[in-house]
């Protein structure tokens, strides 16, 4: 593969391969279209150390490294959005928040069971009027006899509708705390959100609190630090598994545009013998390189604990979800009319890709961030008189 993964890495990685090729691309078609996340998959994805990749072996995780990891995601992501979102939201956004902010009694009660898939997580931050400016959600609590009361409605929250807990972001006045509430506690219900673009295996639903009573023992990290701690910390770690995730749908897409030109014939040529076709093939094949390095720089910053990460992984989401957008479009272009119909994957690699450019801040608000670093970064120095 390259000289950065050692031998081990690279093995692991190939297994991660071939379980995507023969348990998850089988299952992806038939899960869009019924729109349901497989439970069998959940318990494979289980075994093979999947659920707790990044997590340390002391809770019975894989402990891989973000490289390693991103690389898996990579391969999972080729084969099916909905099993990478699995990954991106379980392990990524909320496995590893809990690791970084929640007690040692939370850790010690939440990760090996979603280790071992016995609990699935959701993150729930969105609102039907709060996306991309997260602090302005409307969910409340209040706090009443050492407990915390909460009230409010999410939206678009991918696994709502089967995960067992989930993380929920909540107000009171100005102060925005993070819970960790389990789905079955009185005054909590999901409705599923049906009609999506994408994401239609994920269980995306709309979840209602109503006077939901939380114990003190369920707020993760400090009151208070809900948005600058929580959320931030889940949304690098879920900008990195979707840049990846992304890179894995332009791959796939890639693969499948030239499998599909090498075959076609029109005016008595394959397709592929034309320029204007290779063209297509050109830009994806140097989109997709450049993409990875990006992911890759991304994943090495974050081995090492470099800050600059945060922007890294932001500037590899923005380009790998832009690009896989782009590559899944033309893949579309080179099927015809084949690639508006879903007997050919790249008509699903074309509806999943936009999801990526708006899930986990959307392009423009990632063009915000990058342009706020460059402009500390490069600004040139004011004089001092
Ligand atoms: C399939 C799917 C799964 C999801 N899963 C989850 C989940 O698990 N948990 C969760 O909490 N949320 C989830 N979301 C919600 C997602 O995070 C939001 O949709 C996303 O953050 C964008 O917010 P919004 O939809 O409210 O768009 P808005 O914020 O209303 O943005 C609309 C448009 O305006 C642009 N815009 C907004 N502000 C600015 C600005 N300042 N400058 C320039 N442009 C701007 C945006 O870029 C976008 O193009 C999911 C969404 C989808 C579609």
């Amino acid at each position: 593969m390259n000289n950065i993964l050692s031998q081990e890495q690279e093995t692991f990685i190939s297994k991660i391969s071939m379980f995507s090729e023969q348990e998850v691309k089988t299952r992806s078609k038939d899960m869009d279209e019924q729109g349901y996340f497989d439970e069998n998959l959940i318990r494979r994805l289980s075994e093979i150390g999947l659920l707790g990749a990044t997590f340390p072996k002391e809770y019975g995780g894989l402990e891989l490294d973000p490289l390693t990891y991103g690389y898996c995601t990579e391969e999972i992501g080729k084969s099916c959005s909905n099993t990478r979102a699995l990954m991106t939201v379980h392990v990524s956004l909320v496995g590893e928040t809990i690791l970084r902010w929640g007690s040692q009694e939370q850790k010690n009660e939440w990760i090996p069971q979603m280790a071992r898939g016995d609990k699935i997580g959701a993150f729930a931050l969105s609102e039907e009027n709060t996306g991309s400016n997260a602090k302005g959600i409307a969910t409340t609590y209040i706090e009443k006899h050492n407990k915390f009361i909460i009230n409010g409605e999410k939206k678009f929250i991918s696994f709502g509708d089967i995960a067992d807990f989930f993380i929920v972001i909540a107000r009171n006045n100005q102060e925005i705390t993070a819970f960790i509430i389990e789905r079955d506690l009185e005054g909590i219900s999901t409705e599923p959100i049906k009609g999506l673009l994408g994401s239609r295996g994920s269980h995306v639903s709309k979840i209602y609190f109503n006077n939901v009573v939380v114990p003190a023992d369920r707020v993760l990290g400090l009151r208070g630090s809900g948005f600058t701690y929580i959320v931030n910390t889940a949304l690098d770690h879920g900008r990195y598994s979707i840049a990846w995730g992304a890179l894995g749908i332009a791959q796939a897409s890639l693969e499948e545009m030239i499998k599909y030109a090498s075959k076609r014939e029109q005016f008595g040529k394959r397709i592929v013998e034309n320029q204007l076709i290779q063209g297509m093939i050109g830009d994806a094949m140097t989109h997709i390189h450049a993409a990875r390095a990006l992911c890759i720089e991304a994943g090495l910053k974050r081995r090492n604990q470099d800050t600059d990460s945060i922007i890294h992984t932001s500037m590899a989401k923005y380009y790998s979800s832009k690009i896989a957008m782009e590559i899944a479009t033309d893949a579309v272009q080179v099927h015809g009319g084949n690639g508006c119909y879903n007997t050919f994957p790249v008509e699903r690699f074309f509806r999943e890709a936009k999801i990526l450019e708006i899930i986990e801040g959307t392009s423009q608000i990632q063009q915000q961030l990058i342009a706020q670093y460059g402009l500390k970064k490069y600004s040139p120095r004011k004089t001092l008189i």
